[in-house]
């Protein structure tokens, strides 16, 4: 069975270009639009091995996002890579804090990206 990735986007651009990436790597893919859409496809997934989020989204910003999965038991230990374009320190501590394991800003190296996914699912 491939690893199944979520893909967590408000830019069609960006769903589309990461989706393509780990695609051609063999993972299966979901995308959603927003934090709260994430939230949804999350829910209807049998099993979501890792999750790829942005930040800037309309409806549920990647932040309540990833601190609303965290605060769910099921949930608690799937690996997030937070993926945006706000690369400051206050953006990445942030996300860490709330319990993102790695920080890539935009634009990110597809190469590193499938390194960082690989690490992650061990
Ligand atoms: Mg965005």
């Amino acid at each position: 069975m491939p690893k199944h990735i979520l893909i967590v986007d408000d830019s069609k651009t960006v769903r589309n270009l990461v989706a393509f990436i780990m695609k051609k790597e063999g993972f299966r893919v979901t995308t959603a639009e927003d934090g709260l859409d994430g939230l949804e496809k999350l829910y209807a997934a049998d099993l979501v091995d890792l999750i790829v989020s942005d930040v800037n989204m309309p409806r549920m910003d990647g932040f309540t996002f990833i601190k609303n999965v965290r605060e769910q038991e099921a949930y608690r230990d799937i690996p997030i890579i937070v993926l945006s374009t706000e690369g400051q320190d206050k953006d990445i501590q942030m996300g860490l804090t709330l319990g993102a394991n790695l920080y890539m800003v935009k634009p990110a190296q597809p190469e590193k990206m499938v390194r960082n996914v690989k690490m992650l699912l061990g």
